[in-house]
């Protein structure tokens, strides 16, 4: 097995597609499961969040006497698989209204045609919501690899995504490649750069360009329309590493 030099690492929504409020009636109907309270979703900001962090960050928003029952890890977790579940209700509901951001499936093609590349996931999403979201838009069993990747399912900082996915790679392939994160907003650049990953920043969801730009973000595209976009960067990546290298 040849080890890629570069994984390009995806976040999903905003990013790759955009999935309606599918994701956000999942998660609001897992909250409402989890703790019998009405879940607030006015009050919580999710994008670039893990869905273990907007559990969170919907606990913290109720009266402090309702949130008081639900600390720890163990409400976390509850969370999880309260959402994983309505996945499987409601992976349906994708299909009418979940599309591809532009240039999406031209890009996954284009970066898949070059065999030093592997593509895959750092998502906010649980495992199944993920795939969930990619077979509703055909991108599920195709370039991006599900297998590999990290997803939204445990405690802490979006930094963990990244970390996960490094340890995926890095369980396959004996060694990471270098990482390539794509993502959304200022908080997908911030776990990027602390997981020690090249960010890129598109301003197909929440955040600007501009936001995009000030978070630090390497790379801000207003959109991947042009799969060549993409492409340079990963060369541009992998010349930077080569060059790092010593003795070469
Ligand atoms: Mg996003």
């Amino acid at each position: 097995m040849t080890t890629p030099r570069v994984a390009v690492c995806w976040d999903v929504d905003g990013t790759l597609l955009h999935g309606g409020t599918v994701g956000r009636d999942v998660l609001a109907d897992a909250f409402t499961a989890v703790t019998g309270h009405p879940a607030p979703m006015e009050s919580v900001a999710m994008g670039g969040r893990t869905d273990w962090l907007i559990g969170e960050a919907l606990r913290d928003a109720l009266p402090d006497e309702d949130a008081a029952a639900f600390r720890g890890d163990d409400f976390g977790h509850a969370v999880i698989a309260a959402v994983t579940d309505q996945w499987g209700r409601r992976a349906g509901d994708l299909a009418a209204v979940a599309r591809t951001m532009p240039g999406i499936p031209e890009t996954v093609a284009a970066l898949a045609a070059d065999p030093d590349v592997v593509q895959t996931l750092t998502t906010g999403n649980v495992r199944v919501g993920a795939r969930a979201k990619l077979t509703a838009v055909g991108l599920a069993d195709g370039p991006i690899d599900l297998g590999l990747g990290g997803y939204g399912e445990g405690p802490g900082a979006r930094v963990r995504v990244v970390e996960q996915a490094r340890d995926a790679l890095a369980g396959r392939y004996g060694t990471a490649p270098i990482m390539v994160v794509v993502g959304d907003t200022p908080l997908d650049v911030e776990a990027a750069h602390r997981g020690g990953a090249v960010a890129v920043g598109v301003a197909t969801g929440r955040s600007s360009a501009a936001e995009l730009r000030a978070s630090g973000a390497e790379h801000v595209f207003d959109d991947l329309a042009d799969p060549g976009r993409l492409v340079a960067v990963v060369r541009s990546a992998r010349e930077d590493r080569h060059a790092a290298e010593p003795g070469r």
